[in-house]
């Protein structure tokens, strides 16, 4: 008959807990399929594996149930076990706080839902759309701004609903941009994944296509060869790369990126603006010139959008305009992104930072530079009158 089932679920589980301590150690951890089925998300392997805060003991017991936990043995690895304070961990663990709902926080904080002609597709800027292909993600990030919708690991967008967004592109001549995201694209099979991106690019009207995917930090080994050779066929293929802090940037991630960016894949980051993780100007110094260094280019900082229980990873608007004015002249300039807020309620991404123009006077501008010092600029004069 075999051990009882009890033991053997608990001689399966030391077994998984090695693994997770060393997952380097396992001949298929550099699988990304393997990676997969051994996410851990459940609290009574994570408790094993870490000492848990009581924050984080009660978050699990209590937040369970509105966003699923999963972490990668991969990204796993990159938390500092020791410190409770340690930036992997804080986006990955949930801790009793996100119980926690502010007044200001709402269920779709970007108004997505209100935007939508048909499900999985947002349409609010004219000339492009948001397509959300799966809700499943390779780990999920505590602030995220989709928790409404991410994390049940239903199946991929059917075929039958891709086919009508389809129709719907193809009968919108204005749409030129099609940025496919979810969840992470990057979770539905390769074989998948090009039938959406083949079928999308035979609408000749769509100039450019889009990815939008944090698997490259959380699962670093879904970059394979046969993902990369298949994306290259469908040019031009850009990528948005969601980095948080610079940890996240390892070896295998160093790869990916490398690999995407041989394949001709322009790469762009977005990072979220959060609380005790990366908001100081040295950490996104350093993320954003570590970026620049596997050719990805910082593209928008986030101010953390109020989805509900997020509130503690928010931090004043304040804080990320004196990070960008930190930055703005004091480094390459492809090391600065766009900071933006995604306006509630459905307004789309509203650019904010430090104000460079001092004063407007008649015919010219007040401008302070990177070291405060003013400056005038006299606009060009109205063309004189020639008789
Ligand atoms: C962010 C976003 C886009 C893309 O915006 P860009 O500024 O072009 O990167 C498009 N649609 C929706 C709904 C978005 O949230
Ligand atoms: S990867 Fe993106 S969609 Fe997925 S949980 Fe993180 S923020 Fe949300």
């Amino acid at each position: 008959m075999g051990a009882p089932l009890h033991k053997r679920v608990f001689s399966h589980r030391d077994r998984l807990i090695a693994l997770y301590e060393d997952p380097s150690s396992h001949p298929r951890s550099s699988d990304w399929r393997w990676q997969i089925r051994h996410r851990i998300t459940s609290f009574h392997v994570l408790e094993r594996l870490i000492e848990l805060t009581p924050e984080e003991k009660e978050g699990f017991k209590k937040a369970k149930g509105r966003l699923a936990m999963a972490i990668t043995p991969y990204f796993f690895s990159l938390i500092d076990r020791e410190d409770p304070d340690c930036p992997i961990r804080k986006q990955a663990i949930p801790r009793i706080d996100e119980l926690t709902v502010s007044p200001e926080e709402r269920i779709d904080p970007c108004g997505e839902d209100s935007h939508s002609p048909l499900k999985g597709l947002v349409h609010r800027y004219p000339d492009r759309v948001l397509l959300m292909v799966t809700d499943s993600c390779a780990m999920y990030c505590r602030y995220c701004t989709r928790n409404r919708m991410v994390g049940e690991e239903g199946p991929p967008m059917s075929t039958e609903q891709f086919e009508k967004v389809c129709a719907y592109i193809g009968s919108n001549k204005e749409i030129r941009d099609v940025l496919i995201s979810g969840g992470d694209p990057l979770m539905v099979t390769t074989r998948r994944l090009e039938h959406y991106i083949r079928r999308i690019r035979s609408i000749p009207h769509v100039e450019i296509l889009r990815i939008g995917t944090r698997v490259p930090v959380t699962l670093p080994m879904r970059i394979e060869e046969e993902l990369v050779r298949m994306l290259k066929k469908y040019h031009p293929l850009f990528m948005s790369i969601h980095f948080s802090h610079p940890r996240e940037i390892t070896e295998s991630v160093r790869r990916a990126c490398n690999m995407l960016a041989d394949a001709g894949i322009p790469l762009g980051s977005q990072t979220v603006l959060l609380r005790g993780i990366n908001d100081n100007l040295h950490t996104m110094k350093t993320l954003f010139h570590e970026l620049l260094k596997i050719r990805v280019r910082p593209y928008y900082l986030y101010q953390c959008d109020p989805a509900l229980g997020t509130s503690h990873f928010r931090t004043s608007i304040s804080r990320g305009i004196e990070i960008i004015e930190g930055l703005r002249g004091h480094t390459t300039g492809y090391a600065v992104p766009t900071f933006v807020i995604d306006a509630p309620g459905g307004g789309g991404k509203i650019p904010i930072g430090p104000g460079y123009v001092v004063e407007r006077r008649e015919g010219s501008l007040v401008l302070k530079n990177y070291e405060g010092r003013l400056f005038e600029y006299i606009e060009p004069s109205p063309p004189k009158e020639t008789s």
